[in-house]
């Protein structure tokens, strides 16, 4: 197996705020690997590293074997990676087939039509305006949309948040089948269970650094530590 994402001792600042202190982690071909922690633990700001978007002041961002540190965002997208965001930043005022109207990949399974099959919902309202979706149809349009650059790698920042239960395991199920077809997911949640039940490793992160690289089970079998480590939502 050869890493498809290799981070390295990531120090990343918001000014003179130093976040990131050292942070590494790897997701291997095919994995679905979780990243953990509480709020504020610098979750989002690893992924912004990643992506470029808050370019590390030092340390190494490999993908695909080669080094992207600090390359452009759109060179780290083209490059494979399927980013969704927090917050799932969507466009409210187009519609949902508007918004799937990204240049497409034609390189992979992921086209328009492959993507109503797999979320039947979105085809139901592909007329209907972004901002009219429920939080569920938005994080499935976020994901469809990263989908259709037919990524070797997934990234999600917390699809979790904010929506009820039912379409949490709704959401979760999709990644699932993500990782059923081959693709490697890097999974930031806060909901530390829910994304235990998915992941084949886990590393949890607290206050910048990485404070457990592991099984994703044992973690899960381990209440306490994982109550002591990331906090059980
Ligand atoms: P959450 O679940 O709340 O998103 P997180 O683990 O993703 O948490 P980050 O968003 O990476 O955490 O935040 C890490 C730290 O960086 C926090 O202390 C946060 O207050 C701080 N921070 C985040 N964004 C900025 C910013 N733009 N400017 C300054 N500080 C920031």
């Amino acid at each position: 197996m050869s890493a498809v994402l290799n981070v390295e001792g990531l120090h990343t600042y918001y000014g003179k705020s130093h976040i990131l202190h050292g942070v590494s982690l790897k997701v291997e071909e095919g994995e679905l690997v979780a990243l953990l922690g509480r709020n504020g633990a610098g979750k989002t700001t690893t992924m912004r590293s990643v992506m470029s978007l808050t370019p590390p002041k030092s340390g190494s961002v490999k993908l695909f074997g080669k080094d992207l540190t600090r390359a452009s965002p759109h060179k780290i997208a083209v490059s494979g990676v399927g980013y969704v965001p927090e917050g799932r930043k969507i466009f409210g005022h187009m519609t949902v087939h508007e918004n799937l109207q990204v240049p497409p990949d034609t390189s992979g399974p992921w086209t328009i039509e492959t993507i109503y099959e797999l979320f039947p919902r979105l085809y139901e309202r592909r007329t209907s305006k972004g901002g009219r979706l429920s939080g569920g149809e938005q994080e499935m349009l976020a994901i469809a949309r990263a989908l259709l650059l037919n990524p070797k790698l997934l990234i999600l920042d917390e699809p979790s948040q904010g929506l009820a239960p039912v379409i949490v395991q709704e959401v979760m199920r999709t990644i699932a089948r993500m990782k059923k077809e081959g693709m490697s997911v890097l999974l930031v949640e806060q909901n530390a269970m829910l994304a235990l039940q998915l992941a084949d490793r886990a590393y949890v992160l607290s206050d910048g650094e990485m404070v457990y690289d592991g099984s994703a089970d044992e973690l899960r079998a381990d209440k306490a530590r994982m109550e002591a480590l990331a906090g059980v939502s």
